[in-house]
C-alpha cells in the first residue's frame, strides 16, 4: 500500500546526518531539532502555533482538553472514520455524537451535523478523510450559528489547501479553532516512529496546549492544570524536517497517480472513482492530497475483489469495514440505523488501492487492468 523504503533512499544522507548529530549531542527530547521543525511547519501551514506532541490521537485529546470541554458535553463527528477520533471523545467522558457522511466525498455530512445539534453540543470534529477536506464553508457557518468549536482531525490531509467558496485558500488543519495531525509513518508526512501535532491561531489556546502536553507545567514543577506527557522526540523531528520541504512534491505525485487511476476507470459503471469536491472551474485538486485512493464497487463484488487482488499480489485495504456506531465500544441506543444509510453502504462498497509517492505507470496499469477485468467478469 505504501513504499516507505523508496522515500527513505532519496533522503538517506540528510536523515542519517541529522540522526547522527542527535546521537552525538544526546539532545533526544526537546532538542533544537524539535523547535526547528515546529517553526518550519508553522511557516509551511501559515499558522501561528504548532504544538508538537507524541501522536495524532494525543493531538486530538489535547486539543479537546485545551478547549475546556467537560464530561457530558456533546461532540459531533463522523461515523465513517478511524476510531481514534471517537476514542478520545469517550476517554474524556465527553459524549460522542456520530453522524452520517456524504456518499461521494466520504466526509461528514453538514446536514446531518445540523440535525444532531442539541443544547449540550459543544464541538464539531470534521475529519478530512482520505486526504480531502470536509465542507468547511458550511461547517464553519453551522459552528458560528450555534457557537460551537471546530476541531479538525487533519491526520490524513496535511498539505491540502482548502478552497473556500470565495476562492481564498487555507491549509487543512488551520481553519477551525484548532487542528490535529499525525506523523505516523504511513501518513502523508510520516516520521520513523510515532509523532503528532496540534495547530491553532489562538495565542491563549496555544499557551494552554503547550502546558497540557508537558504535565500541565507552565513553570518548572508548577502544575497548573491536569496535563499529559506527550512529546515529539528529536529524531522524529529531524526526519520530518528532511521531509517537509518535499511535502508539496509528495502531494503532487499522489494527485498524479490518483488522476491516472481515475482515468483508467473512466466509463466503468460498477466502479465509482473518488469525487473531488469544490473543484468547479479548477482542476488543480488542491483540496485533496490522496492519503488514500478509495473506490466504490457497486455491483456487490467488493469482498471477492479484495480476495482476488491479494491472489494477484496487489495490496489493497478496506477503510473502514465497520461503522463506528456498530463498534462494541461505541454502540449506544441513541443511534438509529436509519440515520446511517451512507456509512452502512460505504462499509460494503469501499476499497483503497496502493497510494504513495513512488507508484509508476506500469504498476498503475497492472492494478487497474486486473481490477477492471475482475469487476466486469
Ligand atoms: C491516523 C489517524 C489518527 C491517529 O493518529 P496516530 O498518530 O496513529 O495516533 C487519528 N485520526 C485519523 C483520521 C487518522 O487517520
Amino acid at each position: 500500500m505504501v513504499d516507505l523504503q523508496g522515500q527513505y533512499q532519496s533522503l538517506k544522507e540528510q536523515v542519517n546526518t541529522s540522526i547522527t548529530q542527535i546521537l552525538e549531542s544526546s539532545t533526544y527530547i526537546n532538542g533544537p531539532h524539535v523547535h526547528a521543525f515546529q517553526k518550519e511547519l508553522e511557516d509551511y501551514l501559515g499558522v501561528k502555533h504548532v504544538i508538537p506532541c507524541a501522536n495524532g490521537t494525543d493531538a486530538l485529546q489535547i486539543a479537546m482538553m485545551g478547549l475546556g470541554l467537560k464530561p457530558g458535553d456533546e461532540v459531533i463527528t463522523a461515523d465513517f472514520t478511524f476510531a481514534a477520533t471517537v476514542e478520545v471523545i469517550g476517554l474524556l467522558q465527553l459524549t460522542p455524537v456520530l453522524v452520517d457522511v456524504e456518499l461521494d466525498t466520504f466526509n461528514i455530512d453538514p446536514v446531518a451535523i445540523e440535525k444532531a445539534i442539541t443544547p449540550k453540543t459543544k464541538a464539531i470534529v470534521p475529519v478530512h478523510l482520505f486526504g480531502q477536506c470536509a465542507n468547511m464553508d458550511v461547517i464553519l457557518d453551522i459552528a458560528k450559528k450555534h457557537n460551537l468549536f471546530v476541531i479538525e482531525d487533519n491526520a490524513q490531509a496535511i498539505g491540502a489547501d482548502y478552497k473556500f467558496k470565495d476562492g481564498s485558500k487555507q491549509k487543512a488543519g488551520t481553519i477551525g479553532h484548532v487542528g490535529s495531525t499525525s506523523f505516523f509513518p504511513s501518513k502523508n508526512l510520516g516520521c520513523y516512529g510515532d509523532g503528532g501535532a496540534i495547530f491553532t491561531n489562538d495565542d491563549a489556546l496555544a499557551h494552554t496546549l503547550r502546558g497540557i502536553v508537558n504535565h500541565g507545567m507552565y513553570e518548572r514543577y508548577h502544575h497548573d492544570v491536569v496535563g499529559v506527557n506527550s512529546r515529539l522526540d528529536s529524531i522524529q523531528a529531524a526526519v520530518l524536517s528532511a521531509k517537509l520541504p518535499k511535502l508539496n512534491q509528495y502531494c503532487t505525485s499522489r494527485r498524479v497517480s490518483a488522476s491516472k487511476y481515475s482515468k483508467a476507470f473512466e466509463g466503468q459503471s460498477n466502479i465509482v472513482v473518488p469525487k473531488m469536491a469544490q473543484t468547479k472551474g479548477n482542476d488543480s485538486y488542491d483540496n485533496h492530497v490522496f492519503h488514500q485512493y478509495t473506490l466504490r464497487i457497486t455491483n456487490g463484488k467488493r469482498d471477492a475483489l479484495v480476495e482476488h487482488l491479494s491472489e494477484k499480489d496487489i495490496p489493497c485495504g478496506v477503510y473502514y469495514p465497520i461503522p463506528l456506531h456498530k463498534q462494541k465500544a461505541y454502540v449506544d441506543e441513541r443511534y438509529l440505523e436509519e440515520n446511517f444509510p451512507v456509512t452502512n453502504q460505504l462499509v460494503e462498497e469501499v476499497i483503497s488501492l496502493p497510494m504513495h509517492t513512488e507508484l509508476d505507470d506500469e504498476q498503475i496499469t497492472y492494478i487497474t487492468n486486473t481490477l477492471i477485468d475482475f469487476v466486469n467478469g
